[in-house]
């Protein structure tokens, strides 16, 4: 099928737009009449910027108070078209886009619309031209596209056919079966948008909440398995009305639209393009800082007081690995490259995450067919080429396997070092480790308008879930945020953001420079056990107001015992029936990034619950700092 979008969807002035969406690949457009109106040349011109990007223009819309118009505004709606056909003529397309009419003054009745889509269609078909109708789900008389196509069928003319809109249908939760009896050469155009389910009136929704095929919350593969069945094979177009995307950047809002196109052909298994599956996540392989010389030996402190061992030094560069349990931390302070641009703009912050999938090659194969942005940099003599991706805040995506040499990427890059595991045990010093076995979850911090960019991004290259989207209180304001996980738990992300500038999600964004990873969270088996270590390692925990543990005393049936041990170490606690969560947070590193230590008991969840009181805590403290 052909990819159109909607200009409606995107920001800036027309010709921006244009080059925006055949920069992101699309075969068409559907150019929206207010963008016309405002360009600076004639139709003819946009006819030919069209041409030389290898666009079609799939239709002009909307055309609107049509059908059903009492004697008098019934002549004055012909005309009107009318004036709508020689402009299409010189804009070079030939259908035009009528909505349901919404005017109170129209008057019902199927025959009636459909006896003025026929005229219409006449007139349109002595120009060469056709018309296509689409209810509105908010029309006077037609909001049902069950209407809307015994409307058409009615009409009986080959050159007067339908609109099916997924938001118009899916919103009003219209029964999808009809459709697949609507013969596919009779529906003109297919529109897409997917949207989060509110309640609020249809109009208010559409025009400002649509989002992308997989961003919301409606069946919008439920709607194309309907359409299908019909063998519909024109355009398929995104038509989006959304505030965000509107303020955003017109190119990386269209290269989203086309992503979320491919991925939902992926999930059709329809697309032209065949894309290698999603990748099956295995687990974080390392997670990497950028750091100067003056953060890095407090980040190398607070890593071993964590528990880590400096297990290697690469071979050629100022890079060394920490390890404990599964997880592995790589401290980059190399003065040239990506980690020390990143670092430059960034300051001391983690700059790339690996991930370790089934296959990375296939992996960065999907990644660059769905128009994620690879990355290169030289590699040097010895070194592994780890395929890369650019993640949020600029950061990189490595994808790691252990099927090929990258499995044996600590071997091959990095010499042990001298203090390895058996000189650290002679030590006697075994009781260093605090018990933390994995990566458990990531939590990145973002603007506002990035999140459901980042969420596509995600669910559509991996294997993983969203969650429904949580609003968490900080004391500066709400902060949204949105869960996606693999099913068995072997990666977790928790994306963050504010609409307000005083949380700490938002102060993160602007300590940062930007978008990036707030906090890692660790797993461990043992929490208490964990606790009592890194407190003899020395390791400063997030204090806890005395007032939670009384709240907790209240709703919970913890005995005093345990209620004595999780106030005197700050241990926070939630249960969702029989399963526990205990967590505890270390303080805030250089006033941003911090760590989150976890004993997940059968508990699924990420302490929403106990979010409000962390983030309270860490407000205190950073308006406590010099
Ligand atoms: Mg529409
Ligand atoms: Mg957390």
């Amino acid at each position: 099928m052909k990819t159109s979008i909607a200009t409606v969807s995107l920001s800036g002035t027309l010709g921006e737009k244009l080059e925006a969406i055949a920069a992101a690949k699309f075969d068409a457009v559907e150019i929206f009449e207010s963008d016309l109106v405002t360009y600076s040349g004639p139709p003819a011109d946009v006819r030919k910027a069209c041409g030389e990007l290898g666009l079609d223009i799939v239709t002009l819309q909307p055309f609107r108070d049509f059908e059903g118009m009492p004697a008098g505004q019934r002549e004055r709606a012909f005309a009107r078209a009318e004036r709508k056909f020689d402009v299409m003529h010189e804009l070079g397309t030939d259908l035009l886009m009528i909505c349901s009419n919404v005017s109170p003054e129209s008057l019902g009745g199927i025959d009636r619309a459909a006896a003025d889509l026929h005229e219409l269609g006449e007139r349109a078909a002595r120009r060469g031209l056709r018309i296509a109708f689409e209810a509105l789900a908010w029309g006077q008389h037609i909001n049902d596209y069950r209407d809307a196509w015994e409307a058409v069928r009615r009409a009986d003319h080959p050159a007067v056919g339908l609109v099916l809109d997924s938001f118009h249908i899916l919103a009003r939760g219209t029964d999808l079966s009809t459709i697949r009896s609507i013969p596919g050469d009779r529906i003109f155009l297919v529109q897409l948008a997917d949207a989060p389910k509110l309640q609020m009136d249809y109009l208010s929704w559409s025009r400002h909440f649509r989002n992308f095929p997989g961003q919301g919350e409606l069946p919008v593969l439920d709607f194309m398995k309907a359409l299908q069945a019909t063998r519909y094979d024109d355009a398929l177009s995104l038509e989006i009305f959304n505030d965000q995307f509107r303020s955003g950047s017109a190119h990386s809002v269209a290269i989203d639209g086309h992503r979320s196109l491919r991925f939902m052909f992926d999930q059709l298994g329809t697309g032209t393009i065949d894309l290698p599956p999603r990748a099956r996540p295995e687990g974080v392989s390392f997670i990497e800082f950028a750091a100067d010389d003056q953060d890095a030996p407090r980040l190398e402190m607070l890593l071993s007081g964590l528990g880590f061992r400096r297990a290697g030094q690469h071979r050629s560069k100022a890079v060394t690995r920490w390890t404990q349990g599964d997880i592995n931390f790589v401290v980059n302070r190399e003065k040239e490259g990506f980690a020390h641009s990143f670092n430059l703009v960034h300051g001391s912050a983690v700059c790339a995450l690996g991930l370790e999938v089934a296959n990375a090659a296939r992996t960065f194969e999907r990644a660059t067919l769905l128009l994620d942005q690879p990355f290169h940099q030289p590699v040097g003599p010895g070194e592994l080429d780890i395929p890369a991706v650019r993640g949020v805040g600029g950061s990189l995506i490595y994808f790691l396997d252990k099927a090929s040499d990258l499995g044996r990427v600590w071997d091959i890059e990095f010499a042990q070092t001298e203090f390895g595991q058996a000189e650290f045990d002679q030590a006697g010093d075994a009781g260093h480790e605090t018990g933390l076995t994995r990566v458990d979850h990531i939590s990145q911090s973002m603007q506002y308008d990035e999140m459901l960019s980042w969420l596509l991004f995600y669910t559509s290259l991996i294997d993983l879930n969203k969650v429904p989207v949580q609003e968490v209180a900080d004391p500066g304001g709400l902060v949204r945020s949105q869960v996606i996980e693999a099913d068995d738990g072997a990666l977790r992300f928790v994306l963050n953001a504010s609409q307000s500038q005083r949380t700490q999600s938002s102060r993160f964004l602007s300590e940062l420079f930007g978008s990036g990873v707030q906090h890692i969270a660790f797993a461990t088996d043992d929490l208490l056990a964990t606790v009592a270590r890194l407190e003899r390692n020395g390791v400063k925990l997030l204090q806890i107001p005395e007032n939670y543990y009384d709240d907790l005393e209240a709703k919970t049936d913890l005995t005093p015992d345990q209620l004595m041990t999780f106030r005197n170490h700050n241990i926070l606690y939630d249960r969702e029936g029989a399963a526990e969560y205990l967590q505890v947070y270390t303080q805030t590193f250089e006033q941003r990034f911090f760590f989150e230590i976890v004993e997940r008991r059968g508990y699924r969840g990420y302490g929403a619950a106990n979010a409000p009181v962390r983030l309270a805590a860490q407000a205190r403290l950073s308006t406590d700092a010099p």
